[in-house]
């Protein structure tokens, strides 16, 4: 099922931007005649100037109706929007009459876009009367939050994509930023090939792709990096890199913190000791840092995700207060936002611990100038509960409603399995999504048909604070409708309509914008008064701009606290004193295991999106645990068995296993994309302990303890179809989209009583059972089938005893092709090609589908020591580029450098 109906003449593009990550990416969108949407990078858009990652040049294949939630639902049946919209606002208002304010609750997105959470947050705080809406953006990037408010006095980033290009010396610190912020991962490569004098350092426990690009890369004891970091406080000391004149007149609290570092990291012995790193590395690594003045430090989740992140955070700011390296060209703390509109659900104050517009609820002046700004009847009176403690409320039946737009908790939160329960008891669950099947949506009671990319419209804003047009191109399909129209809608039926008057969100980002600028004084730095009368032609064709935007700065702001003047109240910034604290999970004997969670190249989140792609899904095509093969080795476990992972809390997952030695032994890595839409259990969720850190909330998603041990099946196999059969028997599956097929791992410890004939019930169609060709030795167990339907491969199944199965690589290929040769049906069920064809391995460049096998075969065929090299040959890598780290892995491991 496709779009039928662009809302734009054909052959025109849209300009807009790349729903996931962070970096914000401009991208022109195109649909054809027949309703195929493909994208291109746009040139003009500052973030990316035309670059894309694979996940952006993918897009248009993920904009599939045939999974689309179409219709308001009540308790499975289809209503009209009038009767969900009313039932809604119904029972809301009861159970706030019955018990009061906070026993409702909306947890919302960082997907949103900035005009649905502004509405999100003013019905909750300010008409509502309570704080307890929060988003999943808690789980990436709330310790920055917290971090940047402590030292600057507000939620700043200082700093613009430019100074990655700017700085002598960029340190990347828990960041794998070649496969989570792909294209500022090009821009820093790009840099770096122009500029070799470019210095790059990785602070990471796992080498990752990123670390290909590094000159240093510190495998860091995983919770030690505030050690690091007081430790380069010590040493630039030490060393004489002290601006005292910046210190002196801009600064607070130095003292206290340079004693603070010196009684956990006083010199570079105790450091390297306790982060368990070479002592020569650390003292390179601080001599870089003093001796380079621009200097970014960027980091993500491996410093935000843990339950002293914000003092992490505080310890690389010390640095560069101590330094005077902030708000100057090529330098400055840069925190690299996991999801697309974080920042935006940052300035609409989308988390329970925020107001709007860069206030603060405990604030009174705040709170009561919001109020009248809003002209509302109450305002909150304190912070509302966080992600994790907002499930807990559920749990415990003090929250009776929730409602869930655009997230899926029941796989992201951790302890994802009380997630659940929660859910399960909760009294009125209410989601608002786009895909009519995720973990979460299938509990609600009310579903609600949101519009998702390509038919949504308003803004974002990116990592270095640009706020960006997200424009529509598709009608939505069926009954849906944006997120700030159902927000908007249940509002006046709650008895709100003056305060929602909105009918577009031009409406609601001019009232956002002015907000921004009502009673400001310079007193917040986040300000687009500027936008506030923006009209809707200048709305529409808005260009990318750095916030702030104020009549002094009307084309925006490039960097921030460049005059040194902070958002405290005596505008100095503050150091902060910090002891380092270990994670609080930690291994013991019978949980020996660190269990470290992040991305995968090619999925994005709970693959809700992703998973629609045939292309992102070529390249990881199942959940998988990385593991040291020391570790492996001892624990009895062999290179892609599947394994069984299990917490202090009993609950396990079942995955892939993959030998890695970039992994610590003593550490185990699992991507946190599979759900169980994709997989039997794979949701590494449900492993996290639900361990957060004490002012952010944030839970620690890196360090979790666990145990891991080899999971054995009775049989083990694939299935290739064309249709999505209805499993039966296989305790571990896991499935992908292939283009016009499905992908099934499989594996049992039930065996049907014949497989031959479970195999048709499982793939056969009635009155084709001509087409079905089978082979099947009982002795050694091993059962093949294939079904061809008019000469084309419809199905394809193998069944072993062992994980020695054929590779599937040259059979998917089968599935392109319209017919297939005799000789092709020949090796069929031998699962490998003729003498006259190739298998050219799991797909490496999903741009080009270009496989491992061909690009090793052609790098040694040809001498090639470069990545241009493969790209010049195989075309690999010259597209989206996100390949390249891998391959130069491959060079590597074929040329030993
Ligand atoms: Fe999208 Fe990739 Fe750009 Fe991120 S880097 S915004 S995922 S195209």
């Amino acid at each position: 099922m496709s779009y039928s109906n662009p809302s734009k003449p054909k052959n025109l593009f849209t300009k807009t931007t790349c729903p996931y990550c962070g970096v914000g990416c401009g991208v022109l969108a195109h649909t054809d005649d027949y309703g195929v949407v493909t994208v291109t990078g746009d040139t003009e858009h500052p973030a990316n100037l035309g670059r894309l990652c694979s996940k952006g040049t993918a897009l248009g294949e993920t904009v599939y109706l045939d999974e689309r939630l179409l219709y308001p639902e009540i308790l499975g049946e289809q209503v009209s929007w009038e009767q969900a919209l009313a039932t809604v606002a119904g029972r809301f208002s009861k159970i706030i009459a019955a018990h009061g304010a906070d026993a409702v609750a909306l947890y919302v997105s960082g997907q949103l876009l900035t005009e649905d959470y502004y509405v999100a947050n003013k019905l909750m705080k300010g008409f509502v009367g309570s704080s307890n809406i929060d988003t999943n953006s808690r789980l990436c990037m709330s310790s920055v939050v917290a971090g940047y408010k402590r030292a600057f006095g507000e939620d700043i980033v200082p700093g613009c994509y430019e100074d990655l290009e700017r700085a002598k010396l960029i340190v990347l610190v828990g960041s794998n930023t070649a496969w989570c912020h792909p294209v500022l991962y090009q821009r820093i490569v790009d840099t770096k090939n122009n500029n070799p004098d470019l210095q790059i350092v990785n602070i990471d426990p796992r080498k990752t792709q990123t670390s290909s690009v590094a000159d240093l890369h510190l495998a860091i004891r995983p919770g030690t990096d505030s050690v690091l970091f007081n430790g380069l406080l010590v040493w630039l000391e030490t060393a004489g890199e002290h601006n005292a004149m910046y210190t002196r007149n801009f600064t607070r609290g130095m003292q206290a913190a340079l004693d603070s570092a010196k009684n956990s990291a006083a010199s570079i012995e105790i450091v390297a000791e306790k982060c368990g790193l070479p002592a020569n590395d650390v003292e390179a690594f601080f001599r870089l840092f003093a001796r380079t003045e621009r200097t970014v430090t960027a980091f993500s989740q491996g410093i935000n995700q843990s339950s002293s992140g914000v003092d992490k955070i505080n310890s690389i700011i010390n640095c560069h207060l101590y330094t005077g390296r902030i708000g100057r060209p090529g330098m400055g703390p840069f925190s690299l936002t996991g999801q697309p509109n974080a920042m935006g659900g940052r300035e609409v104050g989308g988390l329970a611990n925020q107001l709007a517009a860069h206030m603060e609820i405990h604030n009174e002046t705040h709170r009561q100038r919001v109020k009248r700004f809003w002209n509302s009847p109450v305002i909150a009176k304190t912070e509302g509960l966080k992600a994790v403690d907002l499930f807990n409320a559920i749990d415990e039946g003090k929250i009776k409603a929730v409602w869930i737009i655009a997230s899926n908790p029941i796989v992201s939160l951790p302890e994802a399995d009380k997630v659940r329960s929660a859910l399960e008891k909760c009294e009125l669950v209410i989601v608002s999504d786009c895909v009519r099947e995720t973990d979460t949506v299938k509990l609600a009671h009310i579903r609600l048909p949101a519009t998702t990319w390509g038919e949504k419209d308003g803004t974002i804003t990116n990592s270095e604070r640009c706020i960006s047009r997200q424009r529509s191109f598709l009608q939505p399909p069926g009954l849906a409708k944006p997120d700030w129209w159902i927000v908007t809608e249940v509002a006046r039926k709650m008895g709100f309509t003056d305060a929602f008057p909105y009918t577009s969100p031009v409406e609601i980002f001019r009232e956002h914008a002015r907000l921004s600028g009502f009673e400001n004084e310079n007193e917040r730095l986040f300000n687009i008064d500027a936008l506030a009368d923006i009209t809707s032609s200048q709305y529409n064709a808005l260009t990318p701009i750095q916030w702030p935007v104020t009549r002094q700065s009307p084309n925006g702001t490039a960097r921030l606290l460049s005059a040194a003047r902070f958002s405290t109240t005596d505008k100095k910034a503050n150091f902060i004193a910090i002891e380092p604290r270990l994670p609080a999970n930690a291994c013991s004997t019978d949980y020996p295991f660190i269990l470290n969670t992040g991305r995968v190249r090619d999925q994005w989140h709970t693959m809700t999106r992703t998973g629609m792609s045939p292309r992102l899904s070529a390249h990881t095509i199942e959940s998988y645990v990385e593991i040291h093969p020391d570790d492996a080795h001892r624990h009895a476990i062999n290179d892609f068995e599947i394994v069984e992972i299990t917490n202090t809390l009993g609950k396990s997952i079942y995955v892939r296993a993959q030998f890695s030695d970039k992994q610590q032994p003593g550490s185990i890595f699992v991507p946190i994309h599979w759900n169980q839409q994709f997989s039997s259990q794979a949701r590494v969720g449900s492993l996290i302990k639900a361990v957060l850190d004490p002012i952010s909330g944030q839970p620690e998603f890196k360090h979790s303890v666990a145990k891991i041990r080899p999971w054995h099946a009775n049989w083990y196999g694939f299935l290739i179809s064309r249709h999505k059969p209805a499993l039966k028997y296989a305790s571990y599956w896991a499935r992908s989209r292939g283009k016009g097929f499905w992908r099934y791992e499989v594996a049992g410890q039930v065996n049907p009583e014949d497989w031959s004939e479970h195999a048709r019930t499982l793939l056969g169609r009635v009155g084709e059972q001509e087409n079905w060709i089978e082979f099947y030795d009982k002795a050694r167990f091993h059962y093949r089938a294939a079904r061809i339907v008019n000469d084309r491969l419809d199905a394809c199944i193998f069944i072993y005893p062992s994980n020695a199965l054929p590779p599937r690589d040259w059979l998917i290929s089968l599935f392109q092709k319209g017919t297939i040769t005799p000789e092709e049906r020949a090796s069929l069920l031998t699962g490998t090609p003729p003498a006259d064809q190739q298998d050219y391995g799991r797909i490496v460049c999903a741009c080009f589908n270009i496989g491992e096998k061909l690009i090793t075969q052609t790098i040694r065929a040809n001498s090639l020591r470069t990545t241009d090299e493969i790209g010049q040959i195989l075309k690999a890598g010259t597209n989206c580029g996100s390949c390249k780290p891998e391959l130069s892995e491959y060079l590597k491991t074929i040329w030993g450098h």
